[in-house]
């Protein structure tokens, strides 16, 4: 017999290049690719995974932008709320080695917060953990804001496969205790 599980809508926000896409890629995929692509456009990917006995369908939503392309970025802006509005999840991304990146993380919070209340999940994400010598945010500054915002927390590299995994259980754990 299929089980094809309760669906739930992820959105990955964050800065461009922190690595939203290169973690949505390690999971699915289980690699990582060092050509930077972005493209226009807002896409969704769809994985089924088990947790404790339970199937999770995951879709994970992203934006496609091309890099630099403010019209681009305008547009997003504007599409955030209706991107936002239904999702179970929001996993907001930083570069551990960006302290802007992790300033600018506060935004998509606040925002997160404001279209969704505590209907949502978020999941604060500093990546990148393998540049150990470029480090400009410490764990402790991320777990604290975690807590501040209540929101779960986890530091992970795309490019080391470190903690993409338990980043999804993490989510999958939190989304069955939700209920
Ligand atoms: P996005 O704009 O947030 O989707 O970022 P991308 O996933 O496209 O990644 C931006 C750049 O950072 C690319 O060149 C990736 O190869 C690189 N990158 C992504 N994750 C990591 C990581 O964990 N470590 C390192 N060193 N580079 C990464
Ligand atoms: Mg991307």
């Amino acid at each position: 017999m299929g089980d094809l599980g309760k669906g739930y809508k992820l959105v990955f926000l964050g800065d461009q290049g922190v690595g939203k896409t290169s973690i949505i890629t390690c999971f699915m995929y289980g690699k990582f690719d060092t050509s930077y692509q972005a493209t226009i456009g807002i896409d969704f990917l769809s994985k089924t995974t088990r947790y404790e006995d339970r199937t999770f369908r995951l879709q994970l939503w992203y934006k496609k932008l091309s890099l630099g392309d403010t019209a681009g970025q305008e547009r997003f802006k504007s599409l955030v709320p209706s991107y936002i509005r239904d999702s179970s999840v929001a996993v907001i991304v930083y570069d551990v080695a960006s302290k802007q990146s992790f300033i600018n993380t506060s935004k998509w919070i606040e925002e997160v917060r404001a279209e969704r209340g505590s209907y949502v999940i978020i999941v604060l994400v500093g990546n990148k953990t393998d540049l150990v010598n470029k480090r400009q945010v410490s764990i402790e500054e991320g777990e604290n804001k975690a807590r501040e915002f209540g929101a779960l927390f986890m530091e992970t590299s795309a490019k080391a496969g470190f903690n993409i995994k338990p980043l999804f259980c993490k989510i999958t754990s939190a989304l069955q205790g939700n209920e």
